[in-house]
C-alpha cells in the first residue's frame, strides 16, 4: 500500500486509532497510538514524535526527541484491539534532519539489504525462519520481588514426578503425555491443534504466508509454526508480527506463551533455526548437484563465513543468558561448530533436497530471543564475508561431520570446535571479531557498542543473584 491507499484502507474500515509500532534494540515492539483524525499522508513524511529517551538501547535522555516514520507497506488492520485499529510498523529518524537511526535495527536490516546489492556476489538473501515456543496456563502468582511468572499446569507438573497416576483433592487423573511426547501423537495428546490453528489463520489474513503448524518434542505445549521464507526486512517485520499473533492469541484463551530458549529444564528447548540462501538475477547460488549435499562452492564459503564467526555471532543468535541453557547435547539443540547433512547437533544442517531453488542453509543456534532485523543482517555479514575471503569449512576443521555427534568420545569431540558456553563468552567474542559486521556500515560500533553493554547488564542480573538450585546444592553446606 502507498500512504493514499492507507488513509483509504483506513477509511474503508472505520479506523477509529492509529497504532504505531517500532522494535528497540534488544528486539521488541515498542507502540503508541494516534486518533485516526491525525493519520495523513504527510506523517510518512514528517514522522512523529516520541522519546526515545525510555526505549532500552536508544537516545540518552539530552538527545531524546525522535520520530517514527510509518512504512506504509506493512499496514494491516490489528487483530486484537477492541476498536478498529490500523497498525503500521515504523523507522526511526532524528527529528531535524529525518536522517535514519542508526540504532534503528530496522535500519541495519535495509543497510544490509543495500550492501548486499552492492556486493556483486548476489542481490536477493532469502531467510526461512523457525521459531518454536512454550504455551502454559496463565497461572498468575506475585513472587517475593512481586514479579509475575506464568507457571506450568498442575497436571503438566506431574509428569515430572514420574507417577502414573496423580491425585489432587477431588481430582484424580490418568497419566499424561510424558516428556517429549509432544512430537507428535493426534489430539487427545495433542491439546493445542485449534489454538496454533487460529494463529496461523490470523498470520494468513494479515499477509504471513505458512508452511507448517505442529506440535514439537517439548511435553506438553511446545509447539511450532514456520512461515515462508522471504526477503531480509520482510521476514524480519513477519517474526514481530508473528510473536505478537502469536502471543495474543493465546492470551485469548487464558494462555501464556514464552520464546524463552529453555524454560524447562529437562526438556527440549526453543530454537528459531534459520534457513538461508542467495540469489543473483532470480537465480540461486547454492546448488551444485556434484558438491557435498549439492551444496556449490559459493554455500560452502558463506557456510564458511558462518562457522568461522559464529561465536561472535552468537551475541546476537542467541542473546540471552537462558540461551546457553538450549544449547547442550540431547535436546536436537546445536552444540557443534560444523556442517552436516542431516545432523541435528551441528551449527549448520544442510537440508536434503535436489531442487536447486530449494537448495539451502540451515543455522540452528539462533533462538527466537534474537532481534530478527539484527540476526538476519549480522547473518548475511558472515556469509558475504566467508565468500569474499574464500572460507572454505573444510580448510578450518569445520566438517562436515555426518555421524552422530552426540556420540562422540571426548577424544573425537575435542577436534571439534563448539558454541559459546554463555552469554558472556558470546558478548566478549563479538567485542574481539565485529570487522565483519562493520563493513559497507552496515553495523556500527555504536550499536554494538551499546548492544553489548546492554546485554552485559542483563548476564550481571542474572549473574548477582542465587536462584533456587543454589540453595538445593548449598544450603546445607
Ligand atoms: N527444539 C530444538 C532446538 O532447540 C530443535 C528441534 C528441531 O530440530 O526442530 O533447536
Ligand atoms: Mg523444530
Ligand atoms: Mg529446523
Amino acid at each position: 500500500m502507498t500512504p493514499e491507499e492507507v488513509i483509504k484502507f483506513a477509511k474503508e474500515n472505520g479506523v477509529k486509532m492509529v497504532d504505531v509500532k517500532f522494535t528497540d534494540l534488544p528486539g521488541s515492539w515498542q507502540h503508541f497510538s494516534i486518533p485516526a483524525h491525525e493519520l495523513s499522508e504527510d506523517i510518512f513524511v514528517e514522522g512523529l514524535p516520541f522519546d526515545g529517551s525510555s526505549i532500552r538501547g536508544f537516545q540518552a535522555i539530552n538527545e531524546s526527541d525522535m520520530l517514527v516514520i510509518p512504512d506504509a507497506s506493512t499496514a494491516i488492520l490489528d487483530p486484537f484491539t477492541a476498536v478498529p485499529t490500523l497498525s503500521l510498523v515504523c523507522s526511526i529518524a532524528h527529528p531535524r534532519s529525518k536522517e535514519p537511526y542508526s540504532r534503528d535495527p530496522r535500519y541495519i536490516a535495509q543497510k544490509a539489504e543495500s550492501y548486499l546489492r552492492s556486493s556483486g556476489i548476489a542481490d536477493t538473501a532469502f531467510f526461512g525462519p523457525e521459531a518454536e515456543f512454550y504455551i502454559f496456563d496463565q497461572v498468575r502468582y506475585a513472587s517475593t520481588d512481586n514479579k509475575q511468572y506464568a507457571e506450568v499446569d498442575s497436571e503438566e507438573a506431574h509428569w515430572n514426578s514420574g507417577n502414573a497416576t496423580y491425585h489432587n483433592g477431588s481430582r484424580s487423573l490418568g497419566h499424561l503425555m510424558n516428556v517429549k511426547g509432544g512430537y507428535f501423537p493426534v489430539a487427545p495428546n495433542d491439546t493445542y491443534q485449534d489454538l496454533r490453528t487460529e494463529m496461523v489463520l490470523k498470520m494468513e489474513e494479515l499477509g504471513i504466508q505458512v508452511e507448517t503448524q505442529h506440535h514439537e518434542v517439548g511435553a506438553p505445549g511446545q509447539a511450532e509454526i514456520d512461515i515462508r521464507f522471504n526477503t531480509l526486512l520482510k521476514t524480519a517485520d513477519a517474526i514481530q508480527l508473528y510473536k505478537y499473533i502469536v502471543k495474543n492469541t493465546a492470551r485469548k484463551y487464558g494462555k501464556s506463551v514464552t520464546f524463552m530458549p529453555k524454560p524447562i529444564f529437562g526438556d527440549n528447548g526453543s530454537g528459531m533455526h534459520t534457513h538461508q540462501s542467495l540469489w543473483k538475477d532470480e537465480k540461486p547460488l547454492f546448488f551444485d548437484a556434484d558438491g557435498y549435499a549439492g551444496l556449490s562452492q559459493t554455500a560452502r564459503y558463506y557456510v564458511g563465513g558462518i562457522l568461522t564467526h559464529a561465536p561472535a555471532l552468537l551475541a546476537i543468535a542467541a542473546p540471552s543468558t537462558n540461551s546457553y541453557k538450549r544449547l547442550v547435547p540431547g535436546f536436537e539443540a546445536p552444540v557443534n561448530l560444523v556442517f552436516s547433512q542431516g545432523n541435528r547437533s551441528a551449527a549448520v544442517r544442510i537440508p536434503i533436497s535436489d531442487n536447486p531453488k530449494a537448495k539451502r542453509i540451515e543455522f540452528r543456534p539462533p533462538d527466537p530471543t534474537a532481534n530478527p532485523y539484527l540476526l538476519f543482517s549480522a547473518l548475511l555479514m558472515a556469509g558475504l564475508d566467508g565468500i569474499r575471503r574464500e572460507i572454505d569449512p573444510g580448510d578450518y576443521g569445520f566438517g562436515p561431520v555426518d555421524r552422530d555427534l552426540y556420540s562422540m568420545t571426548p577424544e573425537e569431540l575435542s577436534e571439534i570446535s563448539s558454541v559459546p558456553g554463555s552469554l558472556d563468552e558470546s558478548l566478549k567474542a563479538l567485542e574481539n571479531d565485529h570487522a565483519f559486521l562493520l563493513e559497507g556500515g552496515v553495523f556500527t560500533s555504536d550499536l554494538l557498542e551499546k548492544y553489548i553493554e546492554f546485554k552485559r547488564e542483563q548476564s550481571d542480573v542474572v549473574r548477582l543473584r542465587p536462584v533456587p538450585i543454589e540453595f538445593s546444592l548449598y544450603y546445607d553446606a
